[in-house]
């Protein structure tokens, strides 16, 4: 059964008991990391050592969707039962700033830990069960947005997006669609090509005709009832706000 729990739904910084962009899916024993934003990982390890992540994707390299590879690089490079190493797919840009991170001896550590491969649009892989597809996010640095099948079951996370027509390709009929709607309000109000508002979100949701939106990565400063009645208003389907820890089961 694919298994969607949140790890940490705060958009840019973490907020008051909220960890970064991180999500765990499951699906019969297979464990995928997605994102790893500030703070997700503590959740993380609630619910599945790093030794047990069968993959490890990153959408971009901003900091609240990878700087806890950091932490897992660390431990993972400590850990004397892991005997492989964790493949690591990860957008442009994202193993030049982690490895810049760490002194240079350590820097060469980090392909010992991870098995990086660059993951670009029009991408497909398999992990023990899971199908991954990749398309290019509108975003400020080079980010991927990923879709998920096993069990029959699909779901589809923005990254973080300001939307458009391979955004919704990508998630067309997924039964989930995890979409980031870190502004709420009028999108002329917020620099274009960056985000999206709850009812941008909203209009990719209906437009792909998923069955279910979550949003996530809501600004600090966001009104958080104010993004999901927009989201919902222009979805005019299910929608909710991500909260950490919660898990969607795709049935
Ligand atoms: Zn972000
Ligand atoms: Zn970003």
């Amino acid at each position: 059964m694919l298994e969607l729990t949140i790890l940490g739904s705060a958009g840019s910084h973490p907020g008051v008991g909220r960890a970064c962009s991180g999500y765990l899916v499951r699906n019969d024993g297979t464990a995928l990391l997605l994102d790893a934003g500030n703070g997700s990982t503590a959740n993380l390890q609630r619910l599945v050592a790093y030794r047990d992540l069968d993959a490890i994707v990153i959408s971009h390299r901003h900091v609240d969707h990878c700087i806890d590879l950091i932490g897992a690089f660390y431990a993972l490079r400590f850990d004397p039962e892991v005997g492989r190493r964790i493949p690591l797919y990860a957008a442009a840009e994202v193993h030049g700033l982690l490895t810049g991170l760490l002194s240079s001896d350590t820097a060469m550590a980090f392909d010992e830990v991870f098995d990086h491969h660059e993951v670009a649009a029009g991408d497909h892989l398999e992990v023990d069960g899971l199908s991954l597809r990749f398309a290019a996010s509108v975003h400020v640095a080079p980010t991927v947005s990923t879709r998920i099948e096993a069990a029959g079951r699909s779901l589809v996370y923005s990254g973080d997006s300001a939307g458009g027509p391979d955004l919704v390709e990508l998630a067309r009929g997924a039964d989930l669609l995890l979409c980031e709607a870190t502004w709420a309000g009028d999108p002329a109000d917020h620099p274009p090509g960056v985000h999206l508002t709850g009812t941008g979100a909203g209009e990719i949701a209906r437009a792909a005709g998923v069955g279910r939106l979550v949003l996530t990565h809501l600004a600090g400063a966001t009104d958080r009832a104010q993004v999901l009645a927009e989201a919902s208003a222009a979805f005019g389907g299910p929608t909710d706000l991500a909260e950490d820890l919660h898990t969607y089961l795709l049935v």
